[in-house]
């Protein structure tokens, strides 16, 4: 799994998806839109537009999926649901991996009942170029001998691990900066899908003057 806002979904996300995808040797890595993610402000783009644009950043990848379950939910968007339905879905016995940027990672011990995260998945955290703060104590704790050092060991058990990866193409891209660009009519091209690109540009996506919610 890996969620987020996708507000709007770039280069960074999918390519990281497609290295996790090969990294771990998973069958597939769900990209999760978020409808109403706890721990930030309302995003710019309604979440069935999020979700359009990152079916089409995703096209034909192989191993890569646009999920929609978090759609269907009513509340905020908790990871720790999301994780349960997926264990649900493919049994007790299943190795499931949550990953997340190192700057997510840097909140984690914010989020709804951290620890049950690790009951149902292990989690990954990617190296971002533009993200290297150091970890709060709360997170020091909550991850304490939790840590493996390779893939081989964290994937012996279905859950409960912990593994920081440096994947090959680290990309300083951030969907912040893309709004910022975008809202200021500047390039965005290399930065994101060129049908993802088109969509936004055709609806007048991510401009200031236009309500997109
Ligand atoms: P924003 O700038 O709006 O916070 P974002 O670019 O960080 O957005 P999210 O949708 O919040 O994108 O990210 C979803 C997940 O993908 C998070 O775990 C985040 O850390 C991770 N992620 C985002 N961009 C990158 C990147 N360039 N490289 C690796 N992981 C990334």
């Amino acid at each position: 799994m890996l969620g987020g806002t996708f507000d709007p979904v770039h280069l960074g996300h999918l390519r990281s998806a497609v290295e996790l995808h090969e990294a771990l040797a998973l069958d597939r890595v769900h990209l999760i839109p978020a409808k109403a993610p706890p721990l930030r402000g309302e995003p710019s783009v309604a979440p069935e537009q999020r979700l359009a644009l990152l079916r089409l950043g995703i096209g034909d990848t192989p191993g890569l999926v646009a999920d929609d379950r978090e759609l269907s939910r009513v509340g905020p968007s908790y990871s720790a649901d999301t994780l349960a339905s997926l264990r649900e879905e493919w049994g007790p016995d299943a190795r499931l991996v949550m990953a997340l940027g190192h700057d997510a990672f840097l909140r984690l011990a914010e989020w709804h009942v951290p620890q049950r995260l690790f009951d149902l998945a292990h989690l990954v955290v990617m190296d971002r170029p533009d993200h290297q703060a150091a970890l709060p104590a709360a997170l020091r704790e909550l991850i304490d001998g939790r840590e493996s050092e390779d893939v081989e060991s964290l994937m012996r058990r279905p859950a409960g691990g912990l593994l920081r990866l440096r994947l090959p193409s680290r990309m300083a891209i951030s969907a912040t900066a893309l709004r910022e660009r975008l809202a200021g009519g500047r390039s965005v091209r290399y930065l994101l899908p060129e049908a993802v690109e088109r969509h936004i540009i055709a609806n007048a996506l991510y401009r200031p003057d236009r309500d997109c919610t």
